[in-house]
């Protein structure tokens, strides 16, 4: 029997605009193919927002997020801002009120590297084939949100790593449930030889763990983590780690998979899942129409896959991603110069080609 949705897209800025509707086409032919019904709204977050009502998250589009089953999201942001960082009112604070508001405190971003990409990728193929790893980064705590100080005289400064029991708790427990869908191995990723607020984080962690005894439970420093994600990536399946270590090993570990145009990612916390590819809104190629549009198209597949449980549809869209670059096809960002079976296109064509495989 089919499902019904309510799905809120908000495409944003620059490519965000481009590439979000080829995602939201994948959307609607998965519900034709399979008969689900999605209903699909349109809200406004960024610079386009911030020029049309002088709010980068109107409310609209917030009331309209609360009320939506998931939610697809193409990117903000734009040159103005970047270049004068004492512009008040700013497109980024539209995606940090939305993931506070939503509390969406676990950021899923799973590392595939397709074998037709083997070779776009800086590292050797031989180190990466097989690669697959789900990292989950936590949102809500850490030195993003700890208190920050200045000294009277400005000579020294001090952000507070924090973290409380509940935090790791909840982000652990939805680590290890992926873990048991996958090939059963988690890492939590700390620096617990020094760091307190990583001692609370391991602490936390394996008392979790002996609630999945068919995981199998590894604790690792992150400098030794940032090492082995190079050295050998197929040794991770699920990655567990806190907001900082977070955001820098998922930065490094894109690198597996060839280009950013590429990579998808999934934030959750209670209720509404926020979808999204990992890339800004590249004002260097926005309205060229050569963006990828692969990440945004992945990013539906988690959705189909984390918040509506549709994992046969949500293959679909990985087996024809993959089909599109088994035959070839290729956007500027991932195209190898030293092959030459190759069809490089833009993001349309490229939509287009992978619309023809899901059917
Ligand atoms: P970016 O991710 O927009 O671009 C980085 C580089 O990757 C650029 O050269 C771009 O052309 C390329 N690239 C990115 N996505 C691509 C795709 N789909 N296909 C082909 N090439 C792609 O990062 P940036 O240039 O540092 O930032 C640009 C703007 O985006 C800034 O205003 C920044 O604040 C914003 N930003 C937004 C988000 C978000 O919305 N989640 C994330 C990062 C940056």
């Amino acid at each position: 029997m089919g499902v019904e949705k309510k799905i809120l897209v908000i495409p944003g800025d620059g490519i965000g605009q481009e590439v979000t509707a080829w995602g939201q086409k994948v959307l609607a032919t998965i519900a034709n193919n399979y008969h689900h019904t999605f209903h699909f709204e349109e809200g406004m977050m960024g610079h386009v927002a911030i020029e049309a009502t002088g709010e980068p998250l109107p409310d609209s589009t917030l009331d309209k997020a609360r009320n939506s089953d998931a939610i697809l999201f193409g990117a903000i942001g734009h040159a103005k801002y970047d270049n004068d960082p004492t512009l008040k009112v700013r497109p980024e604070q539209g995606l940090l009120k939305i993931r506070k508001e939503l509390g969406l405190y676990a950021n899923l971003r799973p590392i595939k590297l397709f074998d037709e990409l083997l070779e776009a990728s800086s590292i050797k193929p031989e180190i990466l084939r097989g690669a697959d790893i789900l990292f989950f980064r936590e949102l809500t705590g850490d030195v993003y949100f700890g208190e920050k100080k200045r000294s009277e005289d400005r000579s020294s400064a001090s952000d507070l790593m924090i973290y409380h029991r509940y935090e790791v708790e909840r982000i652990a427990r939805k680590a290890y449930e992926a873990a048991r869908t996958r090939r059963s191995k988690l890492c939590s990723v700390d620096k617990a030889n020094v760091l307190e607020a990583s001692r609370l984080w391991r602490e936390v962690v394996q008392e979790i763990a002996k609630e999945y005894p068919d995981v199998e439970t590894e604790h690792m420093f992150i400098d030794n983590a940032a090492m082995q994600l190079i050295k050998d990536p197929k040794r991770f399946d699920v990655v567990l780690t806190g907001n900082l270590f977070g955001d820098i090993l998922t930065d490094e570990a894109s690198q597996i998979a060839g280009s950013m145009g590429m990579l998808a990612s999934a934030s959750v916390g209670d209720k509404v899942g926020f979808y999204e590819p990992i890339h800004g809104s590249a004002h260097d190629i926005a309205g060229k129409g050569i963006a990828n549009p692969l990440a945004s198209i992945l990013s539906v597949a988690l959705m189909l896959d984390i918040s509506f449980g549709l994992k046969t549809e949500s293959q679909r869209v990985i087996k024809a991603v993959e089909a599109t670059l088994r035959q070839g096809y290729r956007t500027m960002d991932i195209a190898n110069k030293h092959t030459v079976n190759e069809f490089i296109m833009g993001t349309d064509a490229m939509g287009a080609k992978v619309l023809e495989n899901l059917n």
